[in-house]
């Protein structure tokens, strides 16, 4: 592994340098050795020296010349090659076990239940369109509702779900209870005004006693017209936000309407106008991991293509369409089996600690994940069900399924 020569981040122009002895092999673990480097690889440089058995003997912050912080190429002039892993680091093999980057996530200012299901915000739909392709199976729609006016203002990060109150009351009578959605918008809305907030809503459907039922809130907000107004609460959830580091990599296994949060993360990382408005400028890993049944049902597929053709050392788009491509088995084409395909990719992925690994969709897709990931860490030697705790305590793998 090498430190890259990334440019320290805008928020962080810091430089450090930082001694370390007992690095490498035979004379040269004596040598001492020094690495300069600029605030945002200095964890990465730790994990690199802890893995390779060195000790650290200083850690000092550079003072900078005057015009350095503002320099972007501090990064550039001051990263230094990462000392290369001994034999005996290497077969340690470390790195996904050691939730040594903790808290990677922020959950500071992360707005919680600002509305509540006993006084609710009414928020005004302003469009609801399907996302679906002819020939595509069921009912699929995007929603976006005004949240404009509220007080306090409804607002919302990345990765948040809100709740939805259907209009009418249940067969006893009650009002009906709210549902959860994850957002399917940037915290700035698909029009960049801050005061909107979208979600995917597949019109629930099944057979019971020779009858075909439909959801209640899934058919409440498929059927809603423009300028309706519809009881929200929340937002809720901490579970699926996004780290802040602007190299982190991350894995996004979605199926169906799964991919709400995923497509805020890719509008953050890639769309234009939300690089500008926030500055951040995301220069990692991203990965997504599609399961739809057929291609007319993959959802935000143009969006995704466009971000892959624009970014591609960034981003990379994985399909997995069940019901028209087949596993190497010759059953139906799941997420899991394209996960088992990548796995050695995948894996080299999350034994960097800035990699973090985001699944929502069915809930059955979970075992089937499990099964592919106990497979490609046996692999490489490697046991999942010790791993997948600690990755898990680590924040690094982040589930939302129901
Ligand atoms: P869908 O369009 O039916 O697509 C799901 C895909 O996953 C299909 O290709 C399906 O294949 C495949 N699949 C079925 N069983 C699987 C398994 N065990 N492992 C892996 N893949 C499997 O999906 P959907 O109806 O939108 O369902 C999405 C789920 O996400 C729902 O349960 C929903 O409640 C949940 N969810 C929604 C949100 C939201 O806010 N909208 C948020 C979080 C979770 P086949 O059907 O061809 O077998």
């Amino acid at each position: 592994m090498r430190v890259t020569t990334a440019k320290a981040s805008g928020a962080d122009g810091r430089v450090f340098t930082v001694v370390v002895e007992s690095l490498g092999t035979g004379v040269q673990r004596r040598a001492e050795r020094r690495f300069t480097v600029p605030f945002s690889q200095l964890q990465p440089l730790m994990q690199t020296i802890a893995r390779s058995g060195g000790r650290i003997r200083v850690v000092s912050q550079e003072s900078l010349p005057a015009d350095a912080s503002a320099s972007s190429g501090v990064g550039e002039q001051a990263a230094a090659p990462a000392p290369t892993p001994s034999p005996e680091a290497a077969a340690v093999h470390a790195a996904p076990t050691q939730p040594a980057a903790k808290a990677p996530v922020s959950h500071a200012a992360v707005p919680v239940n600002l509305y509540k299901p006993k006084d609710p915000f009414i928020g005004t739909v302003v469009d609801n369109y399907s996302l679906l392709a002819d020939g595509a199976i069921g009912r699929v729609n995007h929603i976006t509702f005004d949240l404009a006016g509220g007080d306090p203002q409804l607002h919302y990060v990345e990765g948040q779900s809100i709740g939805i109150i259907p209009d009418g009351t249940d067969a006893a009578g009650k009002p009906h209870k709210l549902r959860l959605y994850s957002i399917a918008s940037t915290r700035h809305g698909d029009n960049m005004a801050d005061n909107t907030v979208s979600l995917c809503v597949r019109q629930l459907e099944y057979e019971k006693d020779g009858q075909t039922i439909y959801g209640v809130c899934s058919t409440f907000l498929c059927d809603i017209q423009p300028g309706a107004k519809v009881k929200i609460t929340g937002p809720v959830g901490k579970e699926m936000l996004l780290p802040e580091d602007e190299e982190a990599n991350i894995i996004m296994l979605a199926t169906g309407t799964g991919i709400a949060p995923m497509r805020t993360y890719l509008r953050r990382m890639f769309e234009p106008t939300e690089r500008e408005a926030n500055g951040w400028n995301f220069r990692g890993k991203a990965w997504l991991f599609m399961g739809a049944p057929k291609t007319a049902n993959l959802l935000y597929d143009d969006d995704f293509n466009r971000y892959q053709t624009e970014y591609p050392d960034n981003f990379r788009y994985t399909k997995a369409i069940s019901r028209e491509q087949q596993n190497s088995k010759g059953g139906r084409m799941y997420i899991q089996d394209r996960v088992l395909e990548h796995a050695d990719e995948i894996f080299a992925l999350i034994e960097d600690p800035r990699t973090h690994v985001y699944m929502c969709g069915l809930r059955g897709m979970e075992p089937g994940i499990d099964e592919a990931m106990t497979a490609a860490a046996a692999a490489k030697g490697l046991n999942w069900s010790e791993l997948r705790p600690q990755l898990k305590k680590a924040e690094r793998w982040h589930v939302e399924t129901y």
